[in-house]
């Protein structure tokens, strides 16, 4: 199908008033790239007047393939939808090639070092010094990567009535996209773009070498000393790890405390464990600046106590994401962002414009992969099974993968404060539980919190082994809206750590 696209050339003149600064970029083919130089507002396009352009129609286009899209894209196929799936770069997104997957997968490796170093705690004799082949755990890293992302890319390409697209797809118009100089067009767009790494302009970073999530997946050497900046998820993920991989490990953090979204016990624990295995931790860390000295990288951190600066081998930057909505031209399809670029959407996960939607990272609604798949099962149910989900059903819950791993549902301690409800607490240390004792990994508690004239459990943090496991135990009971009595009179398995929630239970005390 062809159609006259002269309404392209209108979006020039509604991106910026003052036309006449824009800037035209080296074009392709029938299109030449142009930016506004005042407002720097996005790249915009502009079409030949008068050519005859090439529409593709479909009944659905997807943008980006990480944990929402490409189930999306099977489900719209399945149910006999023509389907265009559009990816830029790595199938399977985030998750699969830069975050949850060969960070686990390295973590694993780490794990394998800690534990052959304890040994001897177990009547383990290694002869000789624990080393760790960074070669060899990058490749088992890379052919876990690899077969995930390989297998996602034949998935898409494998579907009846999908048609996959290889490039960087933008807005041209609400249901208008341009990829590749091909214009497709649909009634349904779903947004699945995801995040990226955020790199807050610190002074003299220009000239340090530093790393992101994604450039961490090609170290394949021991740094001598990574200095982590930033002190939440991603940053203590990796942190751990290197340091257990054999690195020196600093980790500079410019608030009071680590993981500051979690209860300050929660906190205080997990500094603890890292700094067990002499991890640096340097908080308050206000005014960090970069410098190159020599081959070193030096972070100055200004700390209220320590030394002014540390000097490091490798520089990670772990400080938070952004997610990949600047360069896709929502502004051609008066798509609204919220004041931090994240796309704005309802209780369906349906954008300002009808019939788009936006899911996973990029919505700003949850940033884990978990999230942007129920993404994919709400708009699903609401769009092809009459069912309608809802975010709002949620109940919030992650993990934290260092050892021993945190699994958190719902409410934090100071979150059910702050409700000002009548409240319960339970909480016990893994010093009083069998079989963290019997593995030898004693460190971190597990708490819940339960409402004192409802029964139902609030909210929960498990920081011990199987951590990230066990706190499904509670999230399906907070699901099932049951009583906290439910648990409090099943009959666990012994001897695990499970075991001991119900004798948690049994034990609440009003929150003081
Ligand atoms: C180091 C790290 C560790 C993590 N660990 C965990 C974990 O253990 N558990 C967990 O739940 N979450 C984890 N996360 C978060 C998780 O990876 C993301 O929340 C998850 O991938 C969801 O992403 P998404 O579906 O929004 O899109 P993404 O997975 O980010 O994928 C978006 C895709 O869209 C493509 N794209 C972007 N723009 C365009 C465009 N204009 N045209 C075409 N294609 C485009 C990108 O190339 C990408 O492939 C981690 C993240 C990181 C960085």
């Amino acid at each position: 199908m062809s159609g006259l696209i002269r309404d392209l050339l209108a979006f020039d003149h509604e991106i910026c008033e003052e036309q006449a600064n824009f800037q035209t970029l080296p074009g392709i083919g029938i299109l030449s790239e142009k930016i506004c130089v005042n407002c720097r507002r996005a790249f915009v396009w502009r079409l030949t007047e008068g050519i005859d352009f090439m529409t593709t129609n479909y009944d659905a286009i997807i943008i980006g393939t990480g944990q929402a899209g490409p189930s999306l894209a099977a489900r719209l196929a399945g149910a006999g939808m023509s389907v265009a799936i559009i990816e830029r770069k790595l199938f399977g997104g985030t998750c699969v090639n830069t975050g949850c997957i060969p960070t686990k997968t390295l973590v694993a490796s780490a794990y394998a070092a800690h534990m052959a170093r304890r040994g001897a705690d177990f009547g383990v004799e290694i002869a000789g010094a624990v080393t760790v082949d960074m070669r060899k755990v990058k490749a088992r890293k890379d052919g876990i990567v690899r077969r995930s992302n390989e297998g996602v890319e034949k998935w898409l390409k494998g579907l009846n009535s999908g048609t996959v697209y290889k490039g960087h797809a933008r807005f041209a118009g609400p249901h208008t996209v341009m990829i590749n100089g091909e214009l497709l067009e649909a009634s349904k767009i779903f947004i699945n773009v995801g995040a990226r790494a955020s790199i807050p302009p610190f002074p003299g970073l220009e000239s340090a070498n530093y790393l992101t999530n994604s450039g961490m997946m090609e170290v394949d050497f021991l740094p001598e000393h990574l200095i982590v900046v930033g002190g939440s998820y991603i940053g203590l993920e990796f942190g751990q790890m290197y340091r257990r991989f054999g690195s020196e490990v600093t980790i500079v953090e410019k608030g009071p405390r680590l993981i500051n979204r979690e209860d300050e016990d929660v906190s205080e624990a997990v500094k603890g464990i890292l700094e067990n295995e002499s991890i640096n931790v340097r908080l308050n860390a206000e005014c960090i600046a970069m410098e190159k000295r020599g081959d070193r990288v030096v972070v100055k951190l200004d700390c209220s106590t320590g030394a002014r600066e540390v000097a490091g081998s490798n520089l990670l930057l772990a400080v938070g994401r952004r997610p990949n909505t600047d360069d896709l031209g929502l502004e051609n399809a008066g798509i609204a962002l919220d004041e931090r670029g994240y796309i704005v959407v309802d209780d369906q996960l349906r954008t300002n414009v009808p019939g788009v939607w936006a899911l996973g990272d990029c919505n700003g609604r949850g940033a884990f992969t978990h999230t942007s798949y129920n993404g994919y099962e709400i708009v699903a149910a609401n769009l092809l099974d009459n069912d309608p989900r809802r975010l709002s059903d949620r109940i919030q819950a992650y993990a934290l993968y260092i050892d021993p791993p945190l699994g958190r549902a719902g409410m934090t301690e100071a979150e059910v404060r702050k409700s000002g409800r009548k409240a319960l607490i339970g909480k016990r240390p893994m010093t009083r539980v069998t079989r963290a004792i019997v593995k030898g990994e004693t460190q971190g508690f597990m708490k819940i919190l339960v409402d004192a004239e409802t029964q139902a459990i609030l909210g929960a943090a498990i920081l011990g082994p199987g951590g990230d496991e066990i706190i499904h135990s509670i999230l399906d009971v907070m699901y099932a809206k049951a009583p906290y009595t439910v648990i409090r009179r099943a009959m666990h398995i012994h001897p695990t750590v499970t075991e001991l929630i119900p004798t948690m239970l049994g034990e609440l005390e009003p929150l003081a």
